[in-house]
């Protein structure tokens, strides 16, 4: 039977081949030893791509890692039909209708290794489908951010049938703790998305053979860079009188932080008939916002963007930026239960893997190319038109990108 938070009093699975990347760096064993989450991203990582490791080679590994205690193994599911509709970059194998083949070849073999009675000893944490249900909540629809790929997925149905089967299929293994990406504050929290995406997490977690008991929690900021906490800016901060929700950066959102929306989202998600004991995890991997560009106190009281320009830490150009973002450092180090609600602190996102290509190359991934990732790129209607922000000479999505890991140590807050 499944515990509340399969964080409490366990070690966190070391993935060997991303450890051996960031060892490769130098300064990088500082933070080789950390846990991060192993990405199944196409249909091949099951038996693993180019002679790497294939899911039982990870469990395998993590079983030796557990040793007598408990031990955590973090496994991104990711994998669906027409993936990342709202960007390109990271595209996915599989067409808008190949749900069939989403069931069959992917979620099928990765549940019956999962039940493995070799592998029952270990608490498995699965992220499902990162930015897949908030798409269609808010790029779809004919609003002013809607994509024509993700009107696609919304009319197929075909991420809802692919997240209910995912978390049925499971879930229903007594040591998989099914944790649903439910994005992060500068995308869902504003009230007029917020709630449409509490009844849509609800919706798909009770239809297609799905239940609420299929879900251990969510997850926010996954691959995101939205700050843990703003120390010098409260949503309930006024000057002269002024909203600090009036800021061109805060822009009417709720939220300033992802401590606060997830406590937030909690709550919302238990009202709308979630478990009680639903825990959340927050992808700090990349939220530090550390280093010398770093406010060390609230900004000047002249006018509401004064204010919060001055003392914000997130220092992107707008919170819909997502690719691999200039002057970001690692955040938080991966912890169990900080806070009530939440079940941890993760590094989802293993840092030092790209976001997306700053300019198109050929793959057999799938992936396109994004032009969120293009430092010159002006931004569209999901960034507010703003520059993107991205980094120069990004590798695909996924790959090893040397000059953002190092910017990440050196930003890392806390510091290493
Ligand atoms: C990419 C995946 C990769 C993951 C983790 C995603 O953006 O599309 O291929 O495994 O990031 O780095």
């Amino acid at each position: 039977s499944k515990v509340d938070n399969p964080y409490a009093g366990a070690k966190v699975y070391v993935d060997p081949e991303w450890s051996a990347h960031a060892a490769a760096e130098p300064g990088g064993s500082r933070v080789s030893n950390q846990p991060t989450a192993v990405w199944l991203d196409r249909i091949a990582t099951i038996n693993g791509v180019n002679g790497g490791m294939g899911l039982r080679d990870h469990l395998n590994a993590a079983l030796k890692q557990k040793g007598s205690g408990d031990l955590v193994v973090q496994l991104v599911i990711y994998d669906l039909p027409g993936r990342d509709c709202a960007a390109l970059a990271s595209n996915g194998e599989l067409g808008p209708d190949d749900i069939a083949k989403y069931e069959t070849n992917y979620i099928d073999p990765i549940a019956s290794i999962l039940a493995d009675p070799a592998y029952a000893s270990l608490r498995i944490a699965t992220i499902i489908e990162p930015d897949s249900l908030p798409n269609l909540v808010t790029n779809s629809g004919g609003t002013n951010t809607s994509t024509p790929a993700c009107e696609t997925m919304k009319a197929n149905g075909n991420y809802e049938k692919g997240v209910s089967y995912a978390l049925q299929k499971l879930g229903a293994i007594p040591n998989v703790y099914n944790y649903v990406d439910a994005a992060h504050h500068g995308w869902l929290g504003w009230d007029t998305n917020l709630g449409p995406s509490v009844q849509e997490f609800y919706k798909v977690a009770t239809t297609n053979g799905a239940s609420v008991n299929d879900v251990a929690g969510f997850i926010v900021n996954t691959a995101n860079y939205s700050a843990l906490r703003e120390p010098y800016v409260k949503i309930t901060d006024t000057v002269n009188g002024t909203t600090v929700r009036q800021s061109k950066w805060i822009d009417w959102n709720q939220y300033v932080d992802e401590q606060s929306y997830a406590v937030a989202m909690r709550d919302k998600l238990v009202a709308a008939g979630f478990d009680p004991g639903i825990g959340m995890l927050i992808d700090t991997s990349r939220n530090g916002w550390g280093g010398s560009a770093r406010p060390t106190g609230p900004g000047a009281l002249t006018s509401v963007d004064t204010y919060v320009n001055g003392g914000r830490i997130d220092r992107r150009f707008n919170v819909g930026n997502w690719c691999n973002q200039s002057g970001a450092g690692l955040g938080e180090r991966p912890t169990a239960a900080p806070a009530a609600g939440i079940d941890a602190y993760v590094w989802a996102k293993p840092p030092g893997e790209s976001d997306g290509a700053s300019t198109s190359i050929p793959n057999d991934e799938g992936k396109g190319f994004d032009q969120m990732c293009d430092p010159s790129y002006g931004g569209n209607a999901r960034n507010d038109n703003n520059p993107s922000g991205a980094l120069p000479n990004a590798p695909l999505a996924g790959h090893w990108f040397s000059a953002q890991f190092q910017q990440l140590m050196q930003n890392a807050y806390p510091p290493l």
